[in-house]
């Protein structure tokens, strides 16, 4: 591990070792944090991406025939890797993405989950035997590993949306070739040196680092790449669903969200307050999973927001590397540039403005304000009053995306109606923070499709076959 706490100068990490370094790396990366360069990144070049998927492949031959349980051994000791180096890589998050220290020790605890949780799914993946219409048959139903995954993920979570998709991938057997987002290498080569660390054989988990264009097209173009598992944008997930028709992959979109939020007039209101402060803030706001439209029932609209905005005016923004720190004051430069955009909008079009600056509470949001309809990625909660419960199921319904919804009543009967009609695929019933490893994360609709945790996230790596045998 001292090795890597002394890298300053970083490569892609193929066959568990680092590819030469350039003399004159092209990109140098800056913290947001610390405000200066701190690492040179020799990006992947087409050929040290075909040599990152040519050794998965190879790789894949050995991996596969390790039992469910030898593997399970060894997701389980990268989880321990994870956790002992807790400090360093909660400390690489910070300085990559500017999230509050805090939060960084939490997606540690978080990613490490991922490989227990799947270590013991793997062990649990079993087949059928069909009855069959003929006696002699023998109908059985057996899964297989898709084969090497191709990961692309995002930057707002730079070691657990990696370790997901790596624990998921691994433990069905399958080899992967994971590319990070260019703001957060660090992470994701942690993981992979760690990985090694904790006995994973060479070749299992590769990490290519560099430009999206280079990387992408090899990942697109390969054949061997059999299975794309990608988290970010819709805009660039429908890209990458178009071009992976011409190889046929199979594929996993985690795209983003539009999360309504409805607190209903029965809610506890302290609880409903706590959840939603939770929900929104985490990372700033800038989580696929956040609120962006809370809808509040008329009749305690004035109470819940009295409660709400004192609540959010007593958070601590400020230098993320600092303990006490609640909500980072650095922001990723695209979530900066909406929420302003967002913001001014919002009160140009009459918003009421009940908190300002980093974070913001706006009220009175009508549909003709962008924050209305768009994913806003940032500290800013717009604020809608509604009448009835049909009239809120609508409008939370009425957008392409369908990723997490939120709703707070302690009425039984009605949660159970609202639960049944909202159409997203994951819903946080009086609960802010819906997500774990053992629960199952993904959207529906134009927010994806495909399972992350929970009971059906490794069935995204297996293959099903069906063997119909005589004697
Ligand atoms: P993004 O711009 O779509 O980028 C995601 C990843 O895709 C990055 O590694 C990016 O690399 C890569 N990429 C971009 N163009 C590519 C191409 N042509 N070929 C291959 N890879 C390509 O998203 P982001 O800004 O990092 O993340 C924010 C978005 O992610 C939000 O919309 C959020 O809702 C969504 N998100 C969804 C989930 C979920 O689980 N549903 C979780 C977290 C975030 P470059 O940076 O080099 O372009």
């Amino acid at each position: 591990m001292e090795m890597l706490r002394s890298k300053v100068d970083v490569s892609s990490y193929i066959n568990n070792s680092f590819m030469p370094l350039e003399q004159t790396p092209i990109q140098i990366l800056n913290s947001p944090v610390l405000k200066t360069p701190w690492l040179k990144v020799t990006p992947a070049t087409q050929q040290t991406v075909i040599h990152a998927i040519d050794s998965a492949d190879e790789a894949m031959r050995e991996w596969r025939t390790v039992t469910a349980f030898g593997r399970g051994k060894i997701l389980r000791a990268v989880a321990q890797q994870i956790r002992q180096n807790r400090t360093f890589l909660a400390e690489i998050m910070t300085l990559e993405i500017g999230k509050p220290i805090r939060e960084s020790e939490t997606e540690v605890e978080y990613a490490a989950g991922y490989f227990d949780w799947y270590a013991s799914e793997g062990e649990r993946v079993h087949g059928l035997i069909m009855p069959s219409r003929h006696s002699q048959k023998r109908l059985s139903i057996q899964y297989s590993p898709v084969g090497v995954c191709g990961l692309i993920t995002p930057w707002n979570f730079p070691l657990a949306i990696p370790g997901r998709k790596v624990a998921a991938a691994l433990a069905a057997g399958c080899t992967v070739v994971l590319k990070p987002s260019p703001e957060c290498p660090m992470s994701s080569l942690a993981l992979g040196y760690l990985a090694a660390e904790a006995g994973l054989p060479p070749g299992a988990l590769n990490v290519v680092v560099g430009d999206e264009e280079i990387i992408g097209e090899v990942f697109l173009n390969s054949t061997k790449i059999r299975k794309l598992s990608f988290t970010g944008s819709c805009e660039i997930g429908k890209l990458l669903y178009r071009r992976s028709a011409e190889t046929l992959k199979k594929l996993t979109m985690e795209l983003g969200g539009h999360a309504p939020l409805i607190v209903f007039e029965d809610a506890n209101l302290d609880q409903a307050v706590k959840e939603t402060i939770s929900a929104k803030f985490r990372n700033s706001g800038q989580t696929c999973v956040a609120p962006n439209r809370l809808f509040v029932q008329e009749k305690i609209y004035d109470a819940y927001l009295d409660k709400l905005v004192s609540a959010v005016q007593a958070l601590k923004v400020g230098d993320p590397m600092d303990p006490s720190t609640e909500i980072s004051n650095v922001l990723h430069p695209s979530a900066e540039k909406k929420f302003k955009e967002h913001c001014n909008d919002a009160i140009q079009k009459g918003a009421r403005r009940y908190l300002e600056g980093v974070p913001a509470i706006l009220g009175d949001i009508n549909p003709q304000m962008k924050v209305y309809h768009e994913e806003t990625f940032a500290p800013l909660l717009p604020i809608i009053r509604f009448k009835e419960e049909s009239e809120v199921v609508q409008k939370a319904n009425d957008t392409e995306f369908g990723l997490a919804a939120y709703v707070f009543t302690q009425n039984l009967a009605r949660a159970d109606r609202v639960v049944a009609q909202l159409e997203y695929g994951l819903i946080g019933l009086n609960d802010g923070m819906p997500s774990s490893p053992e629960s199952s994360f993904g959207g529906i609709k134009g927010s994806g499709f495909g399972r992350e945790g929970g009971p059906n996230g490794l069935h995204d790596y297996l293959v099903e076959k069906c063997v119909s045998a005589q004697p």
